[in-house]
């Protein structure tokens, strides 16, 4: 009888079990992706719903318990590279991915893998990524998992197993295109832009079916050879605002992050990037807009077709790209109840415009912003300080080409109705490349990396603060409600949560909780490197999961950025639950004492000019790298016995340091070589 209880117990147990986790997988459908936000266990697209407001309505860890949030399982990337993808989750299934665009799909309970894909990206193109090779994630839709890869690749997957159902080429493979942005899924296509602007292309968006991948239409973001056609009436509008012979220079305006999407409007929201090169001067002689360089741009999804812009830098000279976030939400302002997109640029001012329309509803500084002096309300155009297209010497402008926000995402809070901005504060001597000429693949800027006349910090600008802070900025009242301050550190992409939380990595390798309405750290785990990509969080089996990539890659031109944070800790995927287990001490490398070589002066200058041209974008300005990417200051002493064999022979291309043997002459890398060790000398006599 005893037994028999029992066994009916588990026949019940099981049917009990069997109906909450249905056999049939559950479908990302259109229905599923259009009702995202509703649906509070899971995380579908990146920014977790199409308004991506990087907002979750769990809250049974809340301001109240995350004091005890504890580590789930954690998963080894087995990677020293950025990562930087906003982990998916459907079915019980966790999807991200690494560097060099590796597809991961865990189970969402354990970490256990159940497979991974690597597309095998030649570890050439690495030289490609203006900004580390990394990858923000993927994208699904009906049974498939789609991914953009570094190489120009968009492969759609079995979110089964991981097998190719379908791979194309999205860019051409002459041009030094690649691709780090998440695919979006709209009405059953796939969205995809692409990056270089550095390196001299032109950029576009596409848009495939996501059945068969084929090309439904293309979008690009700036005009073409005006002796050519046209390819759409507001490429010929666009081309009437740039001179002289930039299609030769490819223009650039890269899509290479951020998208949004109004079902209800039907309109697709497309960030675009800066100019090829970044001097205005050099790229359209004659001045101009440029268009549609540094844009928000309103496009119908069926057929990639304009329906308005609004440009943010016009004739941008910077590289203040609008590739940053663009969120949804419905505003109240002026009593009036608002549709808005709303944008923190690179440019230092937080935008609110009509979604509908692109009309300007406010705009006003969230960073300290020395290039303009406001935004024109009547205009919608940046009042620029005269000297800020640095046509005669030396100009310091705040921000630099880091921009006071980059990629990190920020989320948007309906409860305290706040946006968390991961800010940086960052400034540039911007001034001509007097000996610029314009090689197609290469680093393309016509900017000056190192200019010989340090600049005098203009009248009235504040000493650099801390690079990065952590902002709650209220669109309503355009101000920030409360900030948090990381001393000498960049900081990582936000999410927001109903429990009153805020969560955010640190560049020092922290991941941290706040409260949402008044900033107050309630919780903070050291996972031993940079923390920069933004986290998710998903529900299963009536337990909350906090879920983060940790490993920080890429370029860092944040000067003053915390040294301790080039710590050697591989990338990992953090998952967290209430009384969870301690995460294992972190094990540091110890840096190597620098030591003395005296090199001639002119040998050294040599080498930091072809450093600052070929080397700066991955190891840091300067030779300061915090990320994950190495700081060639604190080399092994091997390595620079074995420099030329690393630079032109590549001998570590297997951990994705390319050959320069096409580009490098050896007296050019043994005056590199003399750069970094006169640099690494410098640091003991600090
Ligand atoms: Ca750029």
């Amino acid at each position: 009888m005893h037994t028999r209880a029992l066994s009916a117990l588990a026949i019940l147990t099981t049917v009990a079990a069997t109906s909450c986790t249905s056999s049939q997988p559950k479908i990302v459908d259109d229905a599923a992706l259009r009702d995202a936000s509703k649906s509070s266990a899971e995380w579908l697209t990146t920014a977790r719903d199409y308004s991506e407001t990087r907002y979750s309505p769990l809250k049974q860890i809340d301001a109240t318990n995350v004091s005890k949030l504890g580590v789930a399982w954690s998963f080894n990337t087995n990677s020293f590279r950025g990562l930087e993808a906003t982990p998916l989750i459907s079915d019980g299934i966790l999807y991200a991915t690494a560097n060099w665009s590796v597809v991961y799909a865990l189970d969402a309970r354990t970490g256990a893998q159940r497979w991974t894909w690597d597309p095998k990206v030649d570890r050439a193109q690495g030289k490609r990524a203006c900004c580390d090779v990394v990858n923000r994630g993927v994208a699904l839709y009906k049974g498939k998992v789609y991914v953009g890869v570094l190489d120009g690749r968009l492969a759609a997957l079995d979110a089964k197993d991981g097998k190719v159902l379908w791979s194309v080429q999205t860019t051409d493979e002459k041009e030094a295109y690649t691709i780090t942005g998440a695919p979006r899924v709209v009405k059953g296509k796939v969205l995809i832009g692409n990056g270089g602007a550095e390196m001299g292309v032109r950029g576009y968006v596409s848009a495939y079916d996501a059945e068969t991948g084929k090309l439904a239409w293309r979008f690009y973001t700036v005009p073409g050879d005006p002796s050519k056609p046209f390819e759409n009436p507001a490429l010929e509008k666009a081309a009437k605002t740039w001179t002289g012979e930039w299609w030769k220079y490819g223009g650039g305006g890269t899509a290479w992050d951020s998208m949004a999407y109004d079902p209800e409007a039907d309109l697709l929201y497309v960030g675009t990037g800066n100019g090829s090169p970044w001097n205005r001067d050099v790229r359209s002689p004659g001045g101009g807009d440029n268009l549609y360089l540094s844009s928000i741009l309103a496009l119908r999804p069926d057929t990639g077709e304009l329906v308005w812009h609004y440009q943010t830098t016009p004739g941008d000279s910077w590289d203040y790209t609008a590739v940053q976030s663009l969120l949804l939400t419905d505003l109240t302002i002026d009593g009036r109840s608002r549709k808005v997109i709303m944008q923190a640029p690179k440019n230092g001012f937080f935008y609110v415009l009509d979604r509908l329309t692109g009309e300007l509803i406010s705009a006003e500084p969230y960073s300290r912003v020395t290039w303009a002096t406001g935004v024109d309300k009547k205009t919608g155009r940046p009042m620029e300080v005269p000297v800020a297209h640095y046509q005669k010497g030396v100009v310091l402008l705040t921000p630099g080409p880091e921009g006071a926000h980059n990629w990190q995402p920020m989320s948007f809070n309906p409860t305290t109705g706040l946006v968390y901005i991961p800010v940086q504060d960052s400034s540039f001597p911007y001034s001509r490349d007097a000996q610029f000429k314009y090689a197609k693949g290469k680093w393309n800027l016509s900017v000056a990396w190192a200019p010989d006349a340090p600049p005098e910090p203009p009248a009235g600008s504040a000493p650099a603060g801390p690079a990065g802070t952590l902002v709650a900025w209220d669109p309503v009242l355009q101000k920030a409600r409360w900030q948090i301050p990381y001393v000498g550190g960049a900081n990582g992409g936000t999410l927001t949560t109903a429990g009153n939380l805020v969560f955010e990595g640190t560049a020092d390798g922290r991941f941290v909780a706040y409260s949402a309405d008044k900033g107050e750290k309630l919780w903070e785990v050291a996972l031993g490197v940079g923390v920069m990509a933004a986290p998710s969080t998903y529900e299963l089996d009536g337990k909350q999961y906090v879920t983060v990539l940790a490993g920080w890659g890429g370029v860092n031109l944040v000067k003053g950025t915390n040294p301790a944070a080039a710590n050697k800790a591989e990338g990992r995927i953090w998952t967290f639950v209430l009384d969870g287990k301690k995460p294992e001490p972190v094990k540091s490398q110890p840096r190597l004492a620098p030591t003395a070589i005296p090199f001639k002066a002119a040998l050294v200058a040599e080498g930091a000019r072809t450093y600052a041209e070929w080397c700066a974008a991955c190891h840091g300005t300067g030779l300061s790298s915090s990320g994950s990417i190495a700081d060639l200051r604190y080399s092994a002493p091997a390595t620079y016995e074995n420099f030329p064999n690393i630079v032109i022979e590549g001998a570590y291309q297997t951990q994705g340091m390319p050959t320069f043997k096409d580009w490098l002459k050896p007296d050019q890398v043994a005056s590199i070589r003399a750069y970094i060790l006169s640099e690494r000398a410098k640091l003991s006599k600090q």
